[in-house]
């Protein structure tokens, strides 16, 4: 939280304070992101992980252009999860053949529009291999994929479980030798593996279990490919704090693991391949806030509220209904008194008309009223592109990276 300058008692975003910035913007609510912390992660994740470990982007996390675009200079490749964000990712300098496009039901249409930009199909199922390679014969095109495995263990401690059980993603590793054998016959370039584990873990511990155990599956299965493999997506997974009980990922312990993974197992058996780790939250989440302005004040048998002009239809995750067990207040201050010290116990609410639109439960602020400006942190993954902003109709929110 403290990533974000101060200046004159503001919070800034890239050198703007954010009342200023509201003007610039137009009022209230918006998104800023912070490129200076969108590079300064990535130089972490370079200095941390071994050199030849490649960064992928999954846009899903953000798919703002402007942000795409500047993750281009900085990344080795991009995830992308729909047509649009593929066309996204294409706009960018990123070469087609550095794209992959992961996903369950991708329809006919996506797949043309993927094997006709050549970039890589991480396939979901055996119909999908097919239907991939209908695609590729109709455009005379030799479809560029990777297996898509769902592994024979799951991770624990995610936020998000994605592997490991029955599953929608990916084809479960016991049937992937057989697929790899039909997909022989076909006219496909097998490239290799993608394992994606799950989403927001904050255990270095368990990443780097499922780390292990995915280099050592993918290993056995890249006996049974077609040709030699050259490309490993090892997933990621790795989770940001977004309550005061959460700790900072160990990412030196994931590096070290990585470096050993790479020197002993895979350089040794698959020195062609592009091994990628891919990061949406970790790469993007910290690097952004949500920026809203106090409309009302009112004290309600003895409790306070802040009633802001923003809310969950914009920035869902705060609000304790995007993957939360038990609701938890997300990191907020009063952007314009952010040197203030904390003065009094509020509830900040969003102008839904409904309970769940609670940004902030009994959280401690410094002194606020109406026309100050309350801001989210942790706003920079799955903030705008994972909330329901048709609901109750409001305008939509203006993004800015600066
Ligand atoms: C969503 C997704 C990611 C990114 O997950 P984060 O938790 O944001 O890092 C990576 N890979 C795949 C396949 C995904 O679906």
């Amino acid at each position: 939280m403290t990533a974000f300058e101060q200046i004159d008692g503001k919070l800034a975003v890239g050198g703007v304070p954010v009342d200023r910035l509201a003007e610039r913007v137009g009022g209230t609510p918006f998104f800023a992101y912070d490129r200076r912390l969108l590079t300064e992660r990535v130089r972490l994740l370079r200095d941390t992980l071994p050199s030849d470990l490649q960064l992928s982007y999954a846009v899903k996390a953000n798919p703002m252009p402007a942000v795409v675009q500047h993750m281009s200079g900085l990344v080795d490749s991009f995830d992308v999860a729909s047509a649009l964000e593929m066309r996204t990712a294409l706009d960018t300098t990123m070469p087609a053949n550095r794209v992959s496009f992961a996903g369950p039901g991708k329809t006919d249409a996506e797949l043309r529009q993927a094997v006709a930009a050549g970039v890589t199909i991480e396939l979901e199922s055996e119909n999908e291999a097919a239907r991939i390679a209908t695609v590729g014969s109709a455009l005379g095109l030799r479809p560029r994929v990777a297996v898509r495995v769902n592994p024979d263990f799951s991770v624990k401690g995610s936020g998000m479980r994605m592997g490991g059980g029955p599953q929608q993603f990916g084809v479960d590793a016991e049937r992937v030798p057989a697929l790899l054998k039909e997909l022989a016959g076909t006219d496909l370039e097998v490239l290799g593996f993608h394992i994606f584990a799950g989403s927001q873990n904050l255990h270095a511990e368990t990443i780097c279990e499922a780390q292990r155990r995915t280099v050592e599956l993918m290993l056995r299965l890249a006996g049974d490919a077609p040709e030699p493999v050259r490309y490993l997506n090892l997933g990621g997974g790795f989770g940001i704090p977004y309550t005061d009980r959460d700790k900072p990922l160990d990412l030196a312990a994931i590096g070290a693991n990585l470096t050993e993974l790479l020197r002993d197992e895979v350089r040794p058996r698959l020195p062609e391949a592009r091994v990628v780790v891919e990061l949406g939250r970790f790469l993007v989440g910290e690097a952004g806030v949500y920026v809203t302005r106090v409309v009302d004040r009112k004290v309600s048998r003895g409790k306070t509220y802040l009633v802001v002009d923003g809310g969950l239809h914009h920035q869902l995750a705060a609000s304790g209904n995007f993957g939360q067990v038990i609701r938890r207040n997300y990191p907020i201050a009063v952007a314009n008194r952010i040197d203030q010290e904390p003065a009094e116990q509020v509830t900040v609410v969003g102008c839904l008309c409904t309970p769940l639109d609670l940004l902030g439960d009994n959280v401690t602020l410094p002194e606020a009223g109406v026309g100050d400006l309350v801001v989210l942190y942790q706003a920079g993954a799955y903030g705008l592109t994972a909330s329901p902003t048709a609901f109750l109709s409001h305008p939509a929110p203006v993004e800015v990276l600066l």
